[in-house]
């Protein structure tokens, strides 16, 4: 018994770090059986990041550990070793770094490891990371050691369905509309369609070998919807399926919850707005709806409070946000006599009506600005992380 931990094998021909996964496991020697493989999104700022930066583990049990090993040692070198320096090609958008993968072998699982819960949060090095009964590559070895002693404290499933090989290097899948359609109404899938667009959600963009990857709140959920997905004429062929335990839409990778007074808001290009706080930037990115409408609406004197991610020291990327106090609005007095609007007449000397001349010592009124507060907003439902929990779902946000 024991765990094996894999990352950074994305490459154009030989896929991404699930279907390599898979292939291995149907490889194994007879005797050994697999657990459900967890899929692990680590932290979206990594370096040298795969695409969506995610590592696969599974727990493996078998009588005969050294067979085991040397299985694993010549499958390292026949099939993993070789993908070292490759570059992918899946997301042109991205600079991708070459491929560095990394394979680890865990006789027994670390117990008390906060390895996890730093590599999903902040840059983390090997250094760092309890040691492994046996290691093979470099870089990858980071995200696999820290999808082996993931805790699974908050977990949801993904069934992930590899299409035909010769339709790797085409970025057009093809998966049933009126499936898809059946499957993201079903009571315990999520993010399988966007509500607004009605675009589907499931199938990555890119070029590589995954035709989609449904989205359930337990096992059974992501099964039956990849079934009823691959049953439909419309949807093309698979090589095969699997199910993977990951940690999306956990929050793990979200710290405790940060408040502070907006000192100004300043809306850069697209719409992406930098609030200035007492605590430092915090960033609301175009693509954020009702996150960046809220930073906004933002005046100096309002209190926030907002989960996000440290993306470098004192900046913060805004995942959810809400008003806890907003600042009244200053205008100048109106003449009770006369109604015209009182100007100011210096330093700490009062206003005047211009019309009727008027005195009032205080120099400004408190208009109540209409704003929701202590109501979390969070961007839309397509830009959001993998890692990113519904608010819909949340109870502890909801003080
Ligand atoms: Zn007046």
């Amino acid at each position: 018994m024991g765990w094996l931990g894999l990352d950074d094998t994305d490459t154009l021909t030989d896929g991404c770090t699930t279907y390599t996964l898979h292939r291995l496991l149907n490889a194994l020697p007879e005797g050994i059986t697999a657990s459900n493989p967890s899929l692990v999104r680590l932290w979206p700022f990594a370096e040298q990041r795969t695409r969506g930066n995610a590592a696969v583990a599974v727990e493996l049990s078998t009588e005969d550990e050294p067979r085991l090993m040397e299985f694993l040692e010549a499958y390292w070198n026949d099939y993993l070793a070789p993908l070292r320096g490759l570059v992918s090609q899946s997301d042109q958008q991205r600079a991708q770094a070459p491929t560095d993968p990394g394979m680890v072998w865990f006789s027994e699982r670390p117990s008390s490891s906060d390895y996890y819960s730093r590599a999903v949060r902040e840059r983390v090095t090997i250094d760092e990371a309890p040691t492994p009964t046996l290691k093979w590559g470099g870089k990858g070895c980071i995200g696999a050691i820290a999808a082996v002693v993931w805790p699974k404290h908050l977990t949801t499933w993904e069934a992930i369905a590899w299409r035909k090989e010769e339709r790797w290097s085409g970025v057009e899948r093809n998966v049933c509309t009126m499936a898809i359609e059946h499957v993201s109404g079903l009571e315990k899938t999520f993010m399988t369609r966007d509500p607004t667009s009605q675009r589907s959600l499931i199938s990555p963009r890119g070029t590589c070998p995954v035709l989609f990857g449904v989205r359930g709140t337990s096992q059974e959920a992501a099964e039956m919807a990849a079934a009823l997905l691959l049953e439909a004429k419309a949807t093309e062929p698979i090589i095969s399926m699997r199910v993977f335990q990951t940690n999306q839409a956990s929050d793990d990778h979200l710290d405790s919850i940060l408040s502070s007074t907006v000192k100004g808001i300043e809306v850069l290009r697209r719409g992406t707005t930098k609030i200035e706080t007492e605590a430092g930037d915090w960033m609301a990115f175009a693509e954020s709806g009702d996150v960046k409408l809220m930073a906004q609406s933002l005046q100096p004197g309002d209190q926030i409070d907002v989960y996000g991610l440290e993306a470098s020291p004192g900046v913060v990327h805004i995942e959810k946000m809400r008003i806890s106090y907003a600042a009244p609005l200053k205008v100048r007095p109106t003449c009770t006599a006369c109604n015209r609007t009182m100007k100011a007449m210096g330093t700490n000397q009062g206003v005047r009506c211009p019309e009727c001349k008027a005195k009032q010592s205080k120099p400004w009124s408190e208009i109540e600005r209409e704003v929701a507060l202590n109501v979390w907003v969070q961007p839309p439902i397509d830009a959001r992380r993998h890692l990113a929990r519904p608010l819909e779902w949340d109870l502890h946000h909801s003080c």
